[in-house]
């Protein structure tokens, strides 16, 4: 069963127990990263700046504390890393993420959706998106 590291736990620990669950369930089944939780005012700066957040403190939902947002997505050991190129790889982690969310909600374990920076308007389409942050996941309430 793979296993968060200890960069992505500590990361995973800034955000919404939403989020904890979500991902502490993905992580059971599918090898992934936390790359961004929490953002204080100086790293959502940055972010901004390198064209990484379309947003300036303090509106990112990585500005919440506990983070209402968080960067994740898959892992492969061979690379020791994520392929940020590989846009499918974030697609397809992107739908059983959603699809761990739902059960959750369902259960009456979470009380968020996900909504996806790969599809801002959550219908099913990337390429309607003028902005895409494939890593990118954050909570809707219900
Ligand atoms: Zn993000």
């Amino acid at each position: 069963m793979p296993k968060f590291g200890n960069a992505s736990t500590t990361r995973l620990a800034t955000c919404h127990i939403d989020l904890q669950l979500i991902f502490n369930e993905v992580c059971k089944t599918v090898n992934c990263s936390i790359f961004c939780g929490y953002r204080a005012k100086e790293s959502q700066e940055k972010a901004f700046i390198a064209g990484l957040s379309q947003v300036q403190f303090p509106n990112s939902k990585h500005n919440n504390f506990p983070s209402m947002a968080v960067d994740a997505g898959p892992y492969f050991p061979e690379l020791k890393n994520t392929d940020w190129d590989d846009a499918i790889a974030f697609a397809s982690f992107h739908g059983y993420v959603k699809r761990v969310a739902e059960e959750l909600l369902k259960a009456g374990r979470i009380s968020h959706t996900i909504r996806w920076g790969g599809d801002w308007d959550s219908d099913g389409r990337t390429s309607d998106e003028t902005f895409k942050d494939l890593p990118h996941f954050e909570l809707v309430k219900v």
